[in-house]
């Protein structure tokens, strides 16, 4: 019989005896090799206890297996190492996916909503910046339709929750355009790093190149992600000019991303003088603060971000979508080494959008345009990790060949990151949610006037008054990192 058979018996049968108990009690412990602490790993994920963006509850898990097919089939994580070859320590890229399947809700998002809470109460002051998917996400969670625009109302949450700024880290992905676009124009121009260059904005992605392809790394971005852009420019420039003590702000980054949670911890995210950004938490997280705290979604009064770093660009704000940091990039990329915006093709670049055919191949987006006149480049687009480590696996072999990829772990982008809401059954996360929510970032992007994240005022301005220009001795102080190779977590 095939595993998928086995699977779905599985849970039929715990759905026929009405069983909401976990069916461990019932069932025989089967264990990984002789020595493993993890159980059932035929079945499931595991999971450490001290993963900063998943929290595990072995009591409430039903063995749905669904954790373990995601992990393996979207993510190629599971399957993809051995804990008796890893000292029985789990791999894991922090992406959520389980979370978001799985059907007894023993795999969640590890909340810190409550540190927030605390930090607040402590006296600190507590900056919020808000991802652009949550904004198509956050009405799911109080019962409105897949994709619902509701941007005010998650500010005005957040402002009823006691946040003291709410800024738009929409502003931190044309941080990101402006600093990842001259890069990938220095290197088609200077040939100064290898090609293609790979995109940076996704913590699970990068975990990943980390583990299992860290000869690649030369190729991945040096940009910090929009968040690790945001967290450094908040504690310094903001502060500034705002008159706060640094020392005394809590900065929290609202997403729909658990491997954020991850990547706001890695100790090269200090560039401010201080820990950059200090807690996570994800749409879902935010549903279950304001429930918790009383705040009524249908009373909510749209509100809208502060100033110095709350304007975005359309550009910024198709971030969230596979293919929108390659559109956006695109963009100002056409701009800086021609000195004018692109045609209006790049402000609709039908082939790097949408979900791609089921097909697997076809997850791999592609087109190939010319920079200017004799300055090709051929850009890929590809979402879901198993099929990133195919397209790997293809250039290595000289099979695929590209100047600019980019890469997010989940299906769909991060409108379908692992901690936006759930539907209240299986499959929980359908494809068609995640289409709504990836029409709704482009219906935003093409109803605003502002489109390029060159053009930002906010945007000029950072640049006039702190950073110089991109790729400034102080940019690239602040604004760009470096990478590990994780290859011995695999044994
Ligand atoms: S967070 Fe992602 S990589 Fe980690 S166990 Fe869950 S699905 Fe696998
Ligand atoms: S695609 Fe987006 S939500 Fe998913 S892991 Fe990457 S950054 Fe996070």
């Amino acid at each position: 019989m095939k595993k998928e058979a086995i699977k779905f018996g599985r849970r039929d049968m715990i759905r026929s005896m009405g069983a909401t108990m976990a069916l461990g009690a019932l069932c025989p412990q089967r264990l990984w090799g002789a020595s493993s602490k993890y159980q059932l790993t035929d079945i499931r994920v595991p999971m450490a206890p001290d993963n900063p963006a998943v929290l595990f509850d072995a009591a409430k898990c039903v063995q749905c297996g669904q954790c373990k097919t995601v992990c393996e089939r979207m993510m190629s994580v599971s399957g993809f190492y051995d804990l008796a070859k890893s000292g029985d320590v789990p791999v894991c890229v922090n992406c959520g996916q389980c979370t978001s399947v799985c059907e007894g809700l023993a795999l969640v998002n590890r909340p810190e909503w409550q540190a927030v809470k605390a930090a607040k109460a402590a006296g600190k002051t507590v900056v919020v910046s808000v991802s652009p998917s949550v904004r198509v996400g956050l009405a799911e969670e109080f019962g409105a339709a897949p994709g619902t625009f509701c941007e005010g109302e998650v500010v005005a949450a957040l402002r009823a929750l006691g946040a003291d700024y709410v800024l738009d880290t929409c502003f931190g992905a044309d941080l990101t355009i402006m600093e990842e676009a001259a890069e990938l124009v220095r290197r088609v121009t200077t040939a100064d790093r290898p090609l293609p260059q790979f995109t940076s904005c996704c913590p699970a992605w990068v975990k990943f190149c980390e583990t299992w392809y860290p000869e690649m790394l030369p190729n991945v971005s040096s940009a910090k992600s929009p968040i690790g852009m945001q967290g450094p420019t908040i504690k310094t420039y903001f502060a500034q000019r705002k008159g706060l003590d640094p020392a005394k702000i809590f900065n929290v980054a609202l997403t729909p991303c658990t491997a954020k949670k991850f990547e706001i911890r890695r100790p090269e995210m200090n560039d401010s003088g201080f820990r950059d950004m200090d807690a996570v938490i994800t749409t879902r997280e935010l549903a279950d603060w304001m429930r918790a705290e009383g705040v009524d979604y249908a009373a909510l009064k749209p509100s809208k971000f502060d100033s110095l770093m709350g304007e975005a660009s359309g550009a910024g704000i198709i971030f969230g979508n596979t293919g929108g940091v390659m559109e956006a990039a695109l963009r100002t990329a056409y701009w800086m080494v021609n000195g004018k915006n692109p045609p209006a093709e790049l402000l609709n670049y039908g082939p790097v959008r949408g979900m791609g055919s089921k097909k697997k191949r076809a997850y791999v987006k592609q087109a190939t345009l010319e920079l200017k006149p004799g300055l090709p480049v051929t850009v890929l687009v590809v979402h879901g990790l198993a099929h990133v480590r195919e397209v790997i696996e293809r250039i290595k072999a000289g099979k695929l060949k590209a100047t600019f990829i980019e890469v997010m772990a989940c299906e769909g982008g991060c409108i379908g990151g692992g901690g936006q809401p759930r539907a209240k059954t299986a499959p929980y996360v359908s494809r068609a949610m995640r289409q709504a929510r990836i029409d709704a970032l482009y219906a935003d992007d093409a109803r605003g006037t502002l489109r390029f994240s060159h053009e930002n005022p906010e945007i000029q301005a950072l640049y006039r008054d702190f950073y110089g220009k991109p790729l400034s001795a102080k940019a690239e102080k602040m604004l760009h990192t470096q990478y590990v190779s994780r290859a011995k977590d695999l044994g």
